[in-house]
């Protein structure tokens, strides 16, 4: 059986999703919403239309190929219809100029191995390996845990990008094939947590303590973004669950701190995905966000290495 996934993306070379250089697989679908979400083209399960206006020449290719008469050309004007798509791609294929491009592409787990296999020489010299990532990897567990699965019998790092937002089996059946944990922690409010994100952070929350009482190193990530989380009162709860988190795992017998193999990312809300949803048609409802200040970022960290957590600001 050769089941897919649909992937948006894979980043070789990566740099920022773990340890040493790494090819990160980028999957499609989320079960959250965040209203700032850097990643707009891994938040629907399906394929869909990027449309970038400005590099379209007017060729009708689209027009012509469109069963669906989404794309329009008339008196000098271009109008493409979202409404009228189906997203098959049929016009994203007969398009050179870069107007077009289907995001989202089916993949076979062969196929994503064939990918990461290309760069096995770099994880060895760098002690890097592959992150999955999205969108939400983890809606599509079965396909991953097979991908991971693979990637251990060639001897390769693994590392898992997550929102925690599902039942605690699902990440459960990937651990004995992951050696990395990367897990969102945004908010602890959960009424104000559905608000920003479409959905209560309970699984969440349940997950990572959980998670905790296995081995699994873990670096718990919070975005900061203003008017969601970037207030002392609402960052300091998040610390708090962090050193309850580092606690629970001591409370199974490892002698220090640094011992919980635990540690922090605070990454700064930031503005560069806005043209992405102007391209693929989304609302970008955090467009008169103004990204943390640098100072901010570290005001923020202190609070956190006050309580001897082990945090980094990327
Ligand atoms: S095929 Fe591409 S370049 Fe040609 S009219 Fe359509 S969008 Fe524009
Ligand atoms: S993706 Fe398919 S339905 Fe949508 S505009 Fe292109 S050809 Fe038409």
């Amino acid at each position: 059986m050769s089941s897919t996934a649909l992937i948006f993306h894979i980043q070789r070379f990566s740099i920022h999703d773990g340890p040493g250089i790494r090819t990160t697989v980028f999957f499609k679908g989320c079960s959250l919403s965040c209203f700032w979400c850097h990643n707009p083209e891994g938040r629907h399960a399906y394929s869909e239309i990027q449309f970038v206006a400005s590099n379209c020449i007017g060729c009708g290719e689209c027009v012509y190929v469109c069963e669906h008469h989404a794309h329009q050309l008339k008196d000098g004007e271009r109008f493409y219809s979202r409404a009228l798509c189906v997203n098959c791609g049929k016009c994203a294929q007969n398009c050179f100029s870069g107007t077009l491009e289907l995001i989202g592409k089916r993949m076979t787990v062969k196929q994503v191995m064939d990918e990461i296999l290309r760069d096995s020489a770099f994880y060895e010299s760098s002690n890097g390996g592959i992150t999955l990532s999205g969108g939400e990897p983890c809606l599509k567990s079965v396909f991953i845990r097979t991908l991971l699965e693979q990637c251990k019998q060639q001897n390769i790092h693994t590392a898992l990008e997550t929102c925690g937002n599902y039942k605690w089996d699902k990440l459960n059946s990937l651990l004995p094939f992951t050696d990395l944990v990367m897990m969102d922690i945004k908010l602890m409010n959960p009424d104000k947590h559905k608000q920003v994100t479409g959905d209560s952070n309970k699984r969440i929350i349940t997950n990572a303590r959980q998670l905790v009482l296995t081995d699994k190193p873990i670096i718990f990530r919070t975005p900061i973004v203003p008017t969601v989380n970037d207030t002392i009162e609402e960052f300091s709860e998040i610390v708090d669950f962090i050193e309850e988190l580092i606690e629970l795992r001591l409370k199974r017998g490892k002698a220090s701190t640094n011992d919980a193999n635990i540690q922090l990312e605070l990454l700064p809300f930031h503005q560069l995905a806005s043209d992405k949803y102007k391209h693929l048609g989304q609302d970008y409802k955090a467009a008169q966000l103004i990204p943390p200040a640098s100072e901010k970022m570290h005001e923020l960290a202190e609070i956190a290495k006050k309580h001897a957590i082990d945090v980094k600001v990327r």
